[in-house]
């Protein structure tokens, strides 16, 4: 195998593929190597359809090898270093590969310890997240047993995969106990590091509405910093002295 390609892409993910697909489209001689140990592809949008129970988990997940574009050369490794004046790259089995250009695109590394306890307490003891193929169809378990109660829905300050994936379960979720006739006895927060609803102005008006339909309580510059499974308690950090308050009636929590 040649270890110099003209396109270089470190990440096999949507973006790789993507990128990968639509060069060859304008040019199918290009010599592109793709670097990327994953034997699996993620699917990673319909997370949020399994974790609101209208999709099978298993069809997220496919076989990495299906998903390379014809006509590239998958390379299995993980890139370990980038040495940009060389214009090459590094990688865990002891490779270096070359290359006229480079395309970077390793996704989102998810970091489960910035919340203290939130690891251990990941799919069990009411505590889920759709950001993983381990946990989005516990986000269902959640969501159909839930008779009422603390359900805390949270969205992180720091970048994430998709803005619109805490929000998204959120809504399922008031929608499927509503169409329960439980929503009466549901108490929904939403815990957000940013200060609004949505960056986008027409998109936030429109949320505004459908929050204020689920009865949904919204709060603002908040940081989840801890999760206790087993106490089913959430503590985050804030400026803001009004969600201060609040903390101490999130008992029983459902976290999400
Ligand atoms: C719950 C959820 C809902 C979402 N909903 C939507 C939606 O509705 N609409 C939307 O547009 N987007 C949505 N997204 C976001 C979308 O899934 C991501 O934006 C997209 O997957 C990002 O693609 P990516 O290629 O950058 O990263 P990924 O798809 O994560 O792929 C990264 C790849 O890089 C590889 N890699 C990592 N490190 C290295 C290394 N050192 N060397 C080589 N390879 C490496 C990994 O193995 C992986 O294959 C959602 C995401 C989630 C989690």
């Amino acid at each position: 195998m040649t270890n110099h390609f003209q396109i270089l892409i470190v990440g096999g993910g949507n973006a790789g593929l993507s990128v990968a697909s639509q060069l060859l489209r304008k040019n199918a001689r290009l010599q592109i190597g793709i670097i990327d140990p994953a034997d699996k592809h993620y699917y990673q949008p319909a997370w949020t359809l399994v974790g609101a129970g209208i999709f099978d988990i298993k069809k997220t997940e496919r076989d990495q090898k299906d998903f390379i574009p014809k006509g590239t050369t998958w390379i299995k490794e993980a890139v370990t270093a980038f040495a940009p004046e060389q214009n090459q790259v590094s990688t865990t089995l002891g490779n270096t590969y070359s290359y006229d250009a480079l395309i970077v695109c390793p996704g989102i590394q998810l970091d489960w310890a910035k919340i203290a306890g939130l690891k251990e307490s990941l799919g069990r003891n009411n505590v889920s997240s759709n950001y993983s193929f381990g946990h989005a169809a516990y986000t269902w378990e959640m969501i159909k047993n839930f008779k009422g109660g603390t359900a805390i829905f949270t969205n992180p300050s720091s970048p994430i995969k998709c803005g619109g994936a805490p929000h998204k379960i959120m809504y399922l979720a008031v929608d499927y106990w509503r169409k329960k006739g439980i929503l009466d006895k549901c108490n929904v927060h939403y815990l957000s590091g940013s200060s609004i609803i949505f960056g986008i102005k027409e998109y936030a008006a429109t949320l505004e509405g459908v929050v204020r339909r689920g009865h949904i309580q919204t709060h603002f510059g908040v940081n989840v910093v801890a999760v206790e499974g087993a106490n089913r308690r959430i503590s985050f950090e804030t400026k803001e002295p009004s969600v201060q308050q609040i903390e101490a009636s999130f008992k029983d929590c459902n976290i999400f």
